[in-house]
């Protein structure tokens, strides 16, 4: 009987593991795992036929938290969970960077701002030391710097102060995650798409069809996983964004943040000007697994755009859509077990390109430990 020698040196039964969901997080998860044991045999399991949550939806910022979100995240964070939660998504584009080209990505080093049109800012302005020094370990230089004397070069009008945070950056997040599978895939990992998971029962991922069985399970559907572990207490809410016609503007590069974040905008392709959120301002309709756009929102961010940028064009919005955030009590994602076999990486909330690499590779470390215990 023939005896291939090749066949000897293939691992044999290595650990099988799924991973629910093919966003930013369940990627990296599946490029973290493999980086620990490239023995393991990686499927990410997807529900629709291609990447379908906010990781494809999103509006591209790899962001780590502007001045009015640190301040009002310390109203219920320590320093430290400050400082850990900031570093967590610097070293999250760190690592997702140095899995993926710059121009595969799109990635534009061009820095991120926030914008203010009222006097509050006053007592957040004199915050701006106090954050340079608790963030200067994570970036080695001051994060934030009063832009507000070069407010004329930014083609925006009706704001009152403008703050850089230095070293954010854009992407495309299309070819974000499309580089992320290549990255997958040439790694052996494998996809399964129209793989609706139903339920996890210990090892079993269920669906309508019947039920497959691993040794590990990452689940990394983020607000989807709402309904399977009501004890992490997920919110799923909705985000709606819209992007202009080309126009003639001058808009500096750049990520720019308003209202604590919920409302943002950047350039896009041909001069286009993406815009989204506003969510806070219409709780009653975005509370929601939805997806859909409503007039009130849009007519809300068009109004934002005619009254905040110097634009000879009239602003009219070509592309419109929407993706679900996953947000909690608190601002931080959940890396927890929630059977002997299985981790839950969910919770995302509104920062998950920078996050997600880094909650992906917790989830790996944690899934190897349950699998070796
Ligand atoms: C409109 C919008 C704008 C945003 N802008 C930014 C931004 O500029 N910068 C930033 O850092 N963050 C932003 N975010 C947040 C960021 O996009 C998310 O935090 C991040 O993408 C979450 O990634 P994820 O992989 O955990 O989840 P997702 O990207 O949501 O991926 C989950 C995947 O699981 C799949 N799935 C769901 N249920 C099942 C099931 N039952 N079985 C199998 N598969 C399933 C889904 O189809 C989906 O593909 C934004 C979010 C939205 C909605």
């Amino acid at each position: 009987m023939e005896k291939i020698f090749w066949d000897s040196t293939l691992i044999k039964n290595a650990p099988k593991i799924g991973i629910i969901g093919s966003g930013i997080t369940g990627l990296s998860a599946a490029l973290s795992l493999y980086e620990l044991n490239p023995n393991l045999r990686i499927e990410v399991l997807e529900k629709h036929e291609r990447p379908f949550g906010a990781s494809v939806r999103n509006a591209g910022f790899s962001c780590f938290g502007s001045l009015s979100e640190l301040f009002s995240d310390s109203k219920h964070m320590d320093e430290n969970e400050i400082y850990s939660l900031v570093e967590k998504r610097y070293l999250g584009i760190q690592k997702l960077l140095g899995r993926v080209s710059h121009s595969d990505i799109c990635y534009e080093a061009v820095g991120g701002y926030e914008v203010f049109d009222d006097s509050e800012n006053i007592e957040l302005l004199e915050k701006i030391p106090f954050y340079n020094k608790l963030l200067f370990p994570i970036f080695k230089k001051d994060f934030f710097k009063d832009q507000t004397h070069q407010f004329k070069n930014f083609g925006l009008k009706n704001f009152s102060s403008i703050i850089k945070q230095q070293e954010e950056g854009l992407i495309n997040p299309q070819k974000m995650i499309r580089a992320l599978i290549y990255n997958c895939k040439s790694k052996g990992i494998t996809f399964k798409y129209n793989y609706d998971v139903k339920e996890i029962q210990d090892n079993l991922v269920i669906t309508t069809d019947g039920w497959e069985k691993y040794d590990g399970i990452i689940v990394a559907n983020n607000a989807m996983a709402s309904e399977w572990f009501p004890q992490f207490s997920i919110q799923p809410v909705r985000n709606q964004v819209y992007v202009t016609t080309p126009l003639t503007c001058n808009l500096k590069a750049g990520g720019y943040h308003y209202d604590q974040g919920y409302i943002y905008f950047r350039n896009v392709e041909g001069n286009r000007i993406l815009i989204g959120g506003a969510r806070n301002k219409f709780p009653n309709t975005e509370s929601t697994h939805q997806f859909g756009t409503t007039l009130e929102i849009k007519n809300y961010l068009l109004q934002f755009l005619k009254n905040h940028l110097v634009c000879k064009s009239n602003i009219t919005f070509e592309f419109e859509w929407s993706g679900i955030l996953g947000v909690g009590p608190v601002k931080a994602p959940v890396i927890q077990p929630v059977n002997p076999f299985t981790i839950a990486a969910v919770r995302m909330g509104g920062m998950g390109v920078a996050l997600g690499t880094n909650v992906g590779e917790q989830a790996a470390a944690k899934l190897i430990e349950l699998l070796d215990k």
